[in-house]
């Protein structure tokens, strides 16, 4: 993928911002309680290296992801922090994942029974550390049987060459919700699962940002941060009362391209859905949904000059145009997300207009548009 890095438009990332949600975030946990930061999906979408940098100075003690890939990328990058692979690995990586001291999830019994089959063709064997997820009611990954929990824990007992049991897990579907009743089910069935266990594994944990922030779940020992390290509020507008404020870490900048003045019954874009009723300044905007910035965000806004400016006709894959309240040369700094003088636009703002969610707008920002770390 080429990243744009000689384009006047950016991703800008605040690392104190980073850093500060995940102090305010250590400093809350009890003594004993460990901190991972999720940095899954190139921290959502942050740049993986860089934003795990900071979330160790911060205090986080290890990692998550969602792919054997990005765990193996932080090895690259010399992290020697326990890292948890969140989703279904092959069994084939079974051996590789061992080898870079990489944390698996597991969800069956049949899953161990093939990795042994891998990792017995392994010279230099090394026990693999499995954390076992339970579906307690998010319908996704895990054991919905304490039976056939308890036949993989046995299992990977007997086969202590092979297997490490070093964590129980499960995730909650309504954790940024106000109504409790779901995810009050969920904790007693995973509690069932943990108090079936004669020995507890090193880590137990449910917690995504939105559990950590709003719940006293249950007796875990590690927090799955997330969302909240980027600052932004798990449930977007859902619950506004937030132990301590979050700082946004993400903005995006780029520069007016254009500006010309068009005439009453021009039309601007694509399928010429936008005509003006009178002579106005129309601006371009080099960026476009090749970059992750929707097509349906036309008639949302940018903020150019302290000013909210409509963006106008449709969003085309490189660029986009605004109408401007008066001719602005170009180079003018514009803002989709973060601060425009005294005005803000945020990636909820963005995640309602677009009607999805932030952590969706965050992650879609292809790597052609490149971050920068302030
Ligand atoms: N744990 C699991 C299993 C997840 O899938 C995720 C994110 O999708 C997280 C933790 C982090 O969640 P959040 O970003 O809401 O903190």
């Amino acid at each position: 993928m080429v990243v744009g890095n000689l384009r006047t438009a950016r991703v800008i990332v605040d690392e104190q911002a980073i850093y500060d949600n995940i102090d305010a975030e250590v400093k809350r946990l009890d003594k004993g309680t460990e901190l991972f930061a999720v940095v899954k999906a190139d921290a959502y979408g942050h740049g993986m290296v860089p934003v795990a940098r900071v979330a160790k100075a911060a205090g986080a003690s290890g990692f998550c992801v969602a792919l054997l890939d990005e765990a193996l990328g932080l090895r690259q990058a010399k992290f020697t922090e326990p890292i948890l692979v969140l989703g279904i690995t092959d069994p084939e990586c079974s051996a590789l994942a061992a080898s870079g001291h990489i944390s698996l999830t597991v969800g069956s019994k049949a899953w161990l029974v093939q990795a042994k089959a891998v990792m017995t063709k392994e010279v230099q064997l090394r026990p693999l550390a499995v954390h076992l997820a339970i579906d307690s009611g998010m319908g996704r990954i895990g054991f919905t049987e304490i039976s056939e929990f308890l036949k993989a824990v046995h299992f990977m007992q007997e086969n202590p060459d092979y297997f490490e049991f070093e964590g129980v897990f499960t995730h909650f579907a309504t954790a940024d919700e106000a109504d409790n009743t779901y995810f009050d089910k969920q904790v007693t069935k995973f509690n069932a699962y943990v108090d079936a266990l004669a020995d507890r594994p090193r880590y137990v944990h449910v917690s995504n940002s939105a559990t950590s922030l709003w719940h006293a779940a249950c007796n875990g020992n590690l927090v799955r941060f997330g969302v909240a390290l980027y600052g932004l509020n798990p449930s977007g507008r859902g619950i506004e009362d937030l132990p301590y404020p979050l700082k946004p870490a993400l903005s995006i900048e780029t520069e007016l391209t254009f500006c010309k003045k068009i005439h009453a019954g021009d039309s601007v874009s694509y399928g010429a859905t936008y005509t003006a009723e009178q002579d106005e300044f129309i601006g371009t905007i080099p960026i476009g949904y090749a970059d992750g910035w929707l097509r349906r965000l036309q008639g949302f806004h940018v903020l150019i000059d302290g000013q909210f400016c409509e963006m106008v006709g449709r969003v085309c894959m490189d660029q986009f145009m605004v109408r401007l309240p008066q001719a602005y040369p170009t180079g003018t700094k514009v803002t989709l997300v973060g601060q425009n003088q005294d005005q803000t636009i945020s990636l909820q703002d963005v995640a309602d207009y677009s009607n999805t969610i932030h952590y969706e707008l965050a992650c879609i920002l292809t790597p052609r548009l490149p971050r920068v770390y302030r």
